[in-house]
């Protein structure tokens, strides 16, 4: 028999709603295994068991009533330590934020609140989502379960380790450049960011305004849009949610591609590859498990097309001065005098400052807000931050040009698989890493990671561990539903999305 942490989210509510075991059962399962096994991975910040178990109990008394709230009602899920949970440790995986108990839900925590979803824990994450690997969590680094040597991806690595541990079916994200797509990729996950403005970002800890986006993720498209369905959707307290309505993303999954009148499932399907996505810098055998899924795509009729993303070589500098400037005016507000941590025995005012904000963050994060300061000041501005926004202006229309050629794009996530920990000491060679998911951000579109294939052969490792390998796919403003349909017609005909990372493969005598 299928042990429950190895059943897909569908066999869960399928179970559930059959009453072949409780929410309490599962909720009650899950967190044992992430008692028992989590001390390898380090995926959870914080655990919450008696929060998790009373809204088990109490799901499972509207299912006995026959008041359930919805498909998800009784799932368990993890969220990322960047959403304010109301009476919860929220961290951002900083110690500036250590003691910070949330007074508040944010907007799509309250929405999972309100669908059902059991929330079991705060996942592990880079400090104030500033990183690709959760290595500069203060709270030490994420730990990958396809080979514990190497790293989860990040920013959001706690959520993606977690599931692929299998701790929990599924998991929230924010991608402001890649945080979602990218830990995906590396894990074997499916992860989503949606349309900025698609998503509230209320009560989603600050790093980069304009760019960060929450997001669902599971182990298959599927999941993805059962949890899209209960994130996505307009909130006033976000004046840039958007209002329009949401698609129902789960039943899209089987009809948001347009029906071929004969032929093939994807007859007509433009498939646009951006010429600068295949070139150097990308290791030949991410390429070679791309060459080969883009080839099952295109054998139930896609059309591949070129297509020319001309200012790809500038999305990594303007996006690393856009968030850097971003982040050091939304982390400004951690002074030491409203919340968060304070230095012991201030002197002054300018010594609380000082050293609040010394000892209060890291490095990476210093790092951030001494680039965004310098680049924001007077007489670096035009130079730096407005040539910046010029850039992004042309990235996005260079996407906008694209998709009059094309339906969908694809390319890689990442141009590696997961690397081992402590690879990246140069913060530039992590920031390189990033160079195929910051444009999307910096564009608002939407965009997906799913599994296509595994690397063992990574930084010249013979017979390597297996480490997976990401497929992205980019729509146009609000096709969430239909990269989500054509994620789920690829995972159809292949099976790198089940299979399970050897944490995933040890079962408790539970
Ligand atoms: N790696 C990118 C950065 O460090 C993206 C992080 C994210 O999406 N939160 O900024």
């Amino acid at each position: 028999m299928t042990p429950l942490h190895l059943k897909t989210l569908a066999q869960h509510i399928q179970a559930l709603a059959q009453h072949d075991y409780t929410s309490v059962r599962l909720t009650e399962y899950y967190l044992n295994r992430i008692e028992q096994l989590d001390g390898h991975i380090n995926s959870f910040i914080s655990i919450t068991p008696e929060h998790a178990l009373n809204a088990a109990q109490a799901s499972d008394t509207r299912r006995q009533n026959g008041t359930t709230l919805g498909p998800l009602d009784g799932i368990p899920i993890a969220h990322k330590d960047i959403f304010c949970t109301q009476g919860v440790k929220t961290s951002c995986g900083s110690k500036m934020l250590d003691n910070f108990i949330s007074p508040y839900n944010a907007h799509i925590v309250e929405q999972c609140q309100q669908a059902g979803l059991i929330m079991l824990g705060k996942t592990n994450m880079d400090e104030f989502a500033m990183g690709s690997s959760s290595e500069s969590s203060y709270y030490g680094p994420v730990k990958n379960p396809w080979s514990t040597a190497h790293v989860a991806g990040g920013s959001s690595g706690g959520a993606a380790a977690a599931l692929a541990a299998h701790f929990a079916p599924l998991a929230t994200g924010t991608d402001t450049g890649g945080s979602i797509r990218q830990p995906a990729a590396f894990c074997g996950l499916t992860g989503l960011k949606p349309t900025y403005g698609r998503v509230s970002r209320f009560g989603v800890i600050a790093y980069a305004s304009s760019l960060d986006q929450a997001g669902p993720m599971g182990h298959s498209a599927e999941d993805c849009a059962y949890l899209l369905n209960v994130m996505a959707g307009h909130d006033a307290r976000d004046s840039t949610s958007i209002d329009r309505p949401v698609d129902d993303y789960v039943s899209a999954l089987t009809t948001a591609l347009p029906a071929p009148a004969t032929g093939k499932p994807l007859e007509g399907l433009r498939i646009g590859l951006p010429k600068q996505y295949f070139q150097q810098g990308l290791d030949p055998d991410i390429k070679a498990h791309l060459d080969s899924a883009l080839a099952v795509l295109e054998r139930q009729g896609a059309v591949l097309v070129e297509v020319d993303l001309a200012m790809s070589n500038a999305a990594i500098s303007a996006y690393y001065l856009i968030a850097p400037a971003e982040a050091s005016a939304n982390l400004s507000r951690y002074d030491g005098v409203r919340y968060g941590y304070r230095c012991a025995n201030p002197t002054d005012l300018t010594d609380l400052y000082q050293r609040s904000r010394g000892e209060g963050f890291g490095p990476e994060v210093k790092r951030r807000i001494l680039i965004g300061t310098y680049a924001l000041s007077a007489g670096y501005y035009d130079a730096y931050y407005l040539k910046a926004q010029k850039v992004r202006r042309l990235i996005a229309e260079d996407f906008k040009a694209a998709f009059g050629h094309c339906d969908v794009i694809a390319g890689p996530t990442a141009p590696t698989a997961a690397f081992a920990m402590g690879a990246k000491q140069d913060p530039i060679a992590m920031y390189l890493g990033d160079i195929y998911t910051v444009a999307v951000n910096l564009a608002g579109l939407p965009a997906l990671s799913m599994p296509c294939g595994f690397d063992t052969s990574y930084a010249g490792e013979t017979d390597g561990p297996r480490l997976p390998v990401g497929l992205q796919l980019i729509g146009n403003y609000w096709q969430e539903a239909q990269l989500l349909a054509l994620a789920h017609h690829f995972q159809g005909l292949t099976d790198w999305h089940t299979q399970f990372s050897p944490i995933a493969a040890q079962t408790l005598g539970a």
